[in-house]
């Protein structure tokens, strides 16, 4: 037999299969691929993978004969059933310690129900987000593994190898905890990138119709603001996305429909939320504002009729009010990473996984749409403290959010004045003056239940025990 044997077999041979064969080739390791429609991977041996050390199966018994033991197989096909179709095809064929990566965006129940089906077949499976789309696959993405911990040894130099490298050559990958816990912090990213974009669009927004500026000053002030604590892939996108010109030498970005897409992701990380009963308030505004941006025919017969404060010309500061923006921007972006990780830490709590918070934030470090320099310092808060409640209570950030305050509610109320829509900045504050109060309105609330409902409550002198109350007297 001439052939070597794999070191890891793929299925999928769509953008991201392909991309992370050739990666994982360039890294040296011999992987085997697989599809469905089988003519794909001698296309794909013919092309793309012409001159590498990848090989082909023509066939599944083909494929796993092909592999070393334990065998690693990873899958990146459409989420959904036809993950299961191949799980299923698959167990027969391999033998105990085998191991079945799902590499898609697949549901974290789905990830968490395979991986207990599997475990019960003596198979390890390891459900891992994948971010970066196929730049990031062919070059460096962003991956979270998790699911059966023994299988993470037999991956782990795999993975490493070909994940983005942050600092000193940090791999953006590490193990990231039980079960469905890979696919639900990719949720919580996709989440996460959703809250970055809007926060960056509020901040377009208040340039352009409050200080009224024009696009190519805009997106210089996005290229300075990159030079700071806001460095990112998305300010940078941003300020070259508001520079770039038509072919009719005209601004691209104007000419664009103000009406958003989406793909559900933001979605499923907002309902999680409200699932397990955390306030991730911004990742939620950011969702509903995409819905609000797609009511479109709608919103421009209300703009005919609905009336906002009269727009005056700018006078301030311009500097100090483009100061005080980007101050707003940092804060609420540190809130929404704040109710981010709070998700991370009640699903996990749900769920009983121990997750890597750490290792979360270097993972979406590199590689991925949220990457920026401010998750290393997620990384270092959560490296200072492991058991760290929340972000807001690191010094780092406590202090960061403490130098920002008078800016971000100088920023939102110019725009509340002004009339200008900005759901994220001012869910961040919101959050942020509610969670750092001691005393809520919430008494209100629990008398109005016990009047309305006979709900119980409970007195501050008298925790843990519930009273009830005749509110009206009678009876
Ligand atoms: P895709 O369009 O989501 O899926 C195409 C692949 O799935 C093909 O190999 C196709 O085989 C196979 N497939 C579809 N339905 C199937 C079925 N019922 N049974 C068996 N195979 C089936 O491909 P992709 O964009 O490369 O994405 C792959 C996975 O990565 C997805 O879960 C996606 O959500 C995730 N992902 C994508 C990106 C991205 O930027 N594109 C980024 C991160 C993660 P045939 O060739 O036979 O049709």
């Amino acid at each position: 037999n001439l052939v070597l044997d794999a070191d890891i077999a793929l299925i999928g041979l769509a953008v991201m299969g392909q991309n992370l064969i050739l990666n994982m080739n360039d890294h040296g390791f011999v992987v085997c691929a697989f599809n469905r429609t089988v003519s794909k991977v001698d296309d794909f041996l013919a092309n793309e993978a012409k001159g590498t050390k990848v090989i082909g199966a023509h066939s599944l018994e083909e494929m796993v004969s092909k592999l070393k033991k334990p065998r690693r197989i990873i899958l990146l096909v459409k989420a959904g059933s036809a993950v299961d179709d191949f799980i299923n095809k698959l167990v027969p064929l391999l033998e105990t310690g085998d191991i079945i990566i799902d590499g898609g965006n697949s549901e974290y129940r789905d990830t968490t129900r395979r991986c207990k089906e599997l475990l019960k077949k003596g198979l390890l499976f390891v459900g891992s987000g994948v971010s970066g789309g196929e730049e990031g696959a062919r070059y460096g993405p962003s991956l979270m593994p998790g699911g059966s911990k023994e299988a993470w040894p037999h991956i782990k130099t795999i993975f490493q190898s070909i994940a983005a490298k942050v600092g000193s050559g940090e791999p953006c990958c590490d193990w990231v905890g039980e079960e469905g816990a890979g696919h639900f912090v990719k949720m919580v990213h996709n989440g996460i990138e959703y809250g970055d974009m809007q926060l960056i669009c509020e901040a377009y927004h208040l340039m352009k119709d409050v200080v009224g500026m024009d696009h190519d000053e805009m997106s210089q002030v996005f290229e300075e603001w990159n030079k700071t604590e806001l460095d990112s892939f998305l300010i940078e996108i941003t300020a070259n996305i508001l520079k770039f010109k038509d072919k009719d030498g005209k601004y691209l970005l104007p000419k664009i429909r103000d009406s958003a897409g989406q793909k559900g992701t933001g979605k499923w990380t907002a309902i999680s939320a409200l699932e397990y009963g955390v306030p991730v308030t911004l990742i939620g505004e950011a969702v509903f504002a995409r819905c609000l941006s797609s009511l479109k025919d709608e919103r421009v017969q209300a703009s005919k009729l609905l009336n906002g404060p009269k727009l005056t010309q700018f006078s301030g500061n311009k500097k100090a009010f483009l100061e005080d923006i980007r101050k707003a921007l940092y804060a609420s972006k540190i809130i929404s990473y704040a109710q981010g990780f709070m998700l991370l830490r009640q699903a996990a709590k749900e769920f009983g996984w121990t997750l890597n918070y750490g290792g979360i934030a270097l993972m979406w470090r590199g590689g991925c749409i949220i990457r920026s320099v401010f998750l290393g310092k997620i990384k270092d808060a959560f490296d200072r403290n492991p058991e760290l409640q929340n972000l807001l209570l690191d010094d780092f950030f406590k202090t960061a959010v403490e130098k920002c305050q008078d800016s971000w509610r100088h920023v939102i109320s110019t725009g509340v004045q002004r009339g200008i829509p900005m759901p994220c900045f001012t869910t961040a504050l919101s959050f942020y003056d509610g969670y750092r109060h001691e005393v809520l309105p919430a008494n209100l609330i629990q008398a109005q239940r016990d009047y309305f409902g006979a709900h119980t409550y409970e007195l501050l002198s008298k925790p843990g025990v519930f009273i009830h109350t005749n509110w009206t007297g009678h009876g």
